[in-house]
């Protein structure tokens, strides 16, 4: 039953839509929205399209921005002989926090998962192994210590073997089944630190 106006009940649906926001956090934002000075909801929904048109992938290392290729894969203080593989771009936010990490990233924009039928030619593995036949020194994988997480980096390290390219994972200090963007930077720091030799 509509208990709204019909434009109220679809701004509630939409924002319904939203993960996390359920019907009632739905209905609360829908009427602080309807309360917020007709400019500030204008300059809302400004931003979320013009950050929805304007974000693509990085053509180097596939992390969501809105250049060709994002700043870190652009700058020359960078180490770009050294590759981080992380499953999304939140996950090289979160290392990036840090300030600690000076090389590059890869983004897989996903992980392998027999389970939900996601192979390896279903994420960025191709990219990844098509950058890894330029210059260089040392590959870490800082995939999640989930299941899936784990079966990705055993087959990025099977995948390198015998390519003299060092290969090393994160320390599990992390959490098991932890997301890397909820872990605080001092432990994403020493997951770093104390990464092993994979190949
Ligand atoms: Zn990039």
């Amino acid at each position: 039953m509509d208990y709204y106006s019909k434009t109220i009940t679809k701004l509630i649906a939409e924002l319904g839509h939203l993960p996390g926001v359920g019907q009632k956090s739905a209905q609360r934002l829908a009427f602080h929205i309807l309360h917020m000075p007709e400019e500030q909801v204008r300059t809302l929904s400004e931003a979320i399209l013009t950050a929805r048109t304007s974000a693509r992938y990085c053509r180097e290392c596939f992390t969501l921005t809105d250049e060709d290729i994002c700043p870190i894969c652009s700058s020359d203080k960078r180490d770009h002989k050294t590759i981080m593989v992380v499953e999304d771009t939140r996950d090289l936010v979160a290392y990036e926090k840090t300030g600690q990490y000076h090389g590059v990233y890869h983004v897989l924009q996903g992980a392998i998962s027999p389970l939900q039928g996601i192979g390896p030619a279903d994420i960025r593995l191709k990219e990844l192994m098509i950058r890894l036949q330029g210059d260089v020194d040392e590959v870490i994988i800082a995939t999640n210590s989930t299941v899936e997480g784990e079966a990705t980096a055993t087959f990025i390290s099977k995948t390198l073997k015998d390519t003299g390219i060092r290969v090393t994972r994160i320390a599990s200090g992390v959490p098991v089944g932890g997301d890397l963007e909820y872990i605080d930077e001092v432990t994403l720091l020493k997951a770093l630190e104390n990464r092993k030799e994979l190949n």
